[in-house]
């Protein structure tokens, strides 16, 4: 067997099975080693063996196995941090919103969430000197809640030239549940392509809470959730950009003291993000984030502003 490039060189693909996995989108051997032989044989009619020693020569192909401690430091040692604007927040984070691995924001309306995202979305663009990732961004919008007005006030704010900062961020309505899921497997290949650096999904849960109510749906919706979130992990760790998602909140009544606010999603959504930020409205354009069950953290708090400016410190 020659040396294994791309998909149709996997034993038992070839060109056929090559297209039928393109048009299901997958079309790179790293969506390939991160499937599951389950999904390959739904959507290429697969053998399961087939399914099975396609992924394993895909992961092969790519060292996916079992690592030695030393390449993972290496790796880690990639991860990037992308600056906020506010350096109270910067150190909240630990010096910035990192690469390799999703940062969730959650808080009730007007507290900020969609602000972040615009904020970041700039951000980004920023070379590595000045906190950014030197990249472009994906951006996915599923509550129609995307102002370009907004960014560009932001990148005048960071001395960006705004038509170039518009054109570097590459916008997506998401219209339901899957529609969002869909467009997060095209990410892949956007991500090469264009140099993105940064994908948000903006709300992450609000198609989902909508689409499934109630009792009965709550363990699909978890399901597919879930698997949403393994996506979006996958695309950060292989491809070393960050991945910022929004977050709703509810009311928990069984919460007698404290702050009875709870994310959306519960343990499928908080378990793949490593950093969890709760964000508060305060008086005026005055914000609060606090940082939640980090693994590598100390918990804290950081007040900051939003204005015209977007995203910085009092
Ligand atoms: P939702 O859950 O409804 O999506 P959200 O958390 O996304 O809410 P944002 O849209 O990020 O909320 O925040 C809206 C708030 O941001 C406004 O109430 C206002 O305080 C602030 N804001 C928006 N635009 C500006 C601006 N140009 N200048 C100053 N503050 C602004
Ligand atoms: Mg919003």
């Amino acid at each position: 067997m020659g040396e294994i490039k791309e998909i149709k060189d996997l034993p038992g693909i070839g060109t056929q099975g090559a297209e039928k996995l393109f048009k299901a989108n997958y079309k790179t051997l790293e969506s390939i080693a991160v499937a599951s032989p389950m999904e390959l044989m739904e959507v290429a009619g697969l053998g399961d063996k087939t399914a099975e020693k396609a992924i394993k020569a895909a992961r092969d192909a790519l060292e996916m196995g079992f690592e030695t401690a030393d390449k993972i430091k290496k790796r880690r040692e990639k991860i990037g941090k992308l600056k906020t604007g506010s350096k109270e927040l910067d150190a909240l984070l630990g010096g910035g919103v990192e690469t390799q691995s999703i940062t969730e924001i959650y808080g009730k309306m007007s507290s900020g969430k969609t602000q972040w995202c615009f904020q970041l979305c700039v951000m980004a663009q920023l070379p590595v000197e000045k906190g950014g990732l030197n990249g472009n961004v994906l951006y996915i919008d599923s509550e129609a809640s995307f102002r370009p007005e907004r960014v560009v006030e932001i990148a005048k704010a960071q001395g960006l030239d705004p038509e170039k900062t518009l054109k570097n961020v590459y916008v997506a309505r998401a219209y339901n549940a899957d529609h969002q899921m869909l467009l997060a497997e095209k990410a892949e290949q956007l991500i090469k392509e264009k140099n993105i650096k940064l994908l948000i999904v903006d709300s992450l849960t609000s198609q989902f809470r909508s689409e499934y109510i109630g009792r009965g749906l709550l363990a699909e919706r978890q399901q597919k959730l879930n698997k949403h979130m393994r996506q979006l992990m996958k695309m950060a760790e292989i491809n070393n950009i960050a991945v910022l998602v929004t977050n709703q909140v509810m009311e928990r009544p069984d919460i007698l003291f404290g702050d009875p606010t709870t994310p959306i999603g519960g343990n499928v959504v908080g378990h793949a993000s490593k950093t969890r930020l709760y964000l508060r409205k305060s008086k005026g354009p005055k914000r609060i984030a606090r940082l939640i069950d980090s693994p590598n953290l100390p918990d804290g708090e950081a007040i900051y502003q939003i204005t015209e400016k977007g995203i910085e410190d009092i």
